[in-house]
């Protein structure tokens, strides 16, 4: 019994040793983290001003407004939440799926490029250049960003697309991810992106983890990656396991420069989702990207090689976007008073964090 003991007490101990050696402390997501307040000469939210400017490695376009990005998912990277998010500065990534000319429509009816951009995966790079070319010509505007988006950045002929794209275009903000470590953000940094989008297996309909045991805690992703980027000079959208503005602010803290929600902006009106009631109450649906649901939806069906990485959930109707930006943008201001900054450039890795049980 004594011996068992001593011997369950000596492999702990090994472990311990070993996990140090490696540097392999625990890591941590947005719940284990809260930020202390601070002595604050913030008094009103009105006082804040959430609006960041931007400037990047590789390109010369500057970018300036509210750092939070829509993401490119279904019944979220529509141009209706663009239309919607574009009047207080926030940025939509458009869903891949969007033809030539349904671009075409949207930019002609008032969608802003600054605000929304196009977004692909693992293509042919003449493919993707035709096409951004191909929108450019007809609205006769320019892109300013262009976002790639592959749930594993670490592949090696995608980071040679990126490449390929840097090289015909040299004026692009080019965005490209999802990785977790540092190898992947130099990898992606190099390939020419001058963002870098982090986050495998935090997403809220994501499975990755489930099916294939791969992932990273989002908090100490984007702070682990953010050091990395900020030594090779490029920036960081933390994307994934965002579910309130409390999350944001968490995942500023952590070195983030860019977040990108998926299932804050699902479920409403502009996101264009059919209604189903459910107990009596109207509810949307939200599914993930790589999800058997959305692989029908897109390619016809599952193929038998891939398994679905997503799942699929009816959310109750949360109505007009707008209302929920409101209150995102609300939640921000407030930590800005509580950590004395007048603007949201304040709340970055400077900011002390405790971690909580
Ligand atoms: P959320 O904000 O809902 O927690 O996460 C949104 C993010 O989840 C997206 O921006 C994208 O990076 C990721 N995602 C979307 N669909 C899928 C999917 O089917 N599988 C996985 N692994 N990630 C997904």
């Amino acid at each position: 019994m004594l011996y068992t003991k001593f011997a369950n007490f000596l492999k702990t101990y090994k472990i311990v040793l070993l996990q140090i050696k490696k540097g392999c402390s625990l890591k941590l997501n947005y719940k284990d983290v809260l930020i202390p307040p601070k002595i604050t000469n913030i008094d009103s939210r009105s006082k804040v001003n959430l609006e960041s400017k931007k400037k990047f490695k590789f390109s010369r376009n500057n970018w300036e407004g509210i750092p939070v990005i829509a993401s490119n998912m279904d019944y979220v990277g529509t141009f209706e939440t663009a239309r919607a998010l574009q009047k207080n500065k926030i940025l939509t990534a458009i869903s891949k799926y969007y033809s030539d000319s349904e671009w075409v429509k949207a930019v002609a009816s008032g969608v802003d490029i600054n605000y929304s951009f196009i977004t692909f995966g693992l293509e042919n790079p003449n493919k993707i250049l035709d096409k951004i070319h191909s929108i450019e010509d007809l609205t006769n505007q320019t892109f300013k960003l262009v976002m790639f988006d592959i749930a594993n950045g670490y592949i090696i002929k995608y980071h040679n697309m990126i490449n390929e794209i840097r090289k015909q275009r040299k004026d692009l903000i080019l965005a490209a991810g999802n990785v977790v470590t540092k190898e992947g953000v130099k990898a992606i940094s190099e390939a020419g992106s001058d963002l870098v989008k982090i986050g495998i297996g935090s997403g809220s309909v994501c499975d990755t983890s489930t099916v294939t045991g791969i992932g990273y805690p989002q908090f100490s992703a984007v702070y682990e990656c953010s050091d990395e980027a900020v030594n090779l000079g490029v920036k960081i959208i933390a994307d994934g396991g965002i579910r309130s503005s409390g999350d944001i602010v968490k995942s500023f803290v952590a070195g983030a420069d860019f977040v990108m929600l998926g299932s804050l902006l699902a479920g409403h009106e502009q996101g264009g989702s059919p209604l189903k009631e459910i107990n009596g109450k109207k509810h949307r649906q939200y599914y993930g990207m790589s999800s058997e649901q959305a692989m029908s939806i897109h390619e016809g069906k599952k193929k038998s090689y891939r398994a679905s990485e997503g799942s699929v959930k009816w959310i109750e109707d949360k109505g007009d976007v707008n209302r929920t930006i409101e209150e995102i943008l609300g939640g921000l201001r407030s930590a800005c008073t509580y950590l004395n900054v007048s603007n949201i450039d304040g709340i970055n890795k400077d900011i002390d964090y405790i971690t909580v049980k």
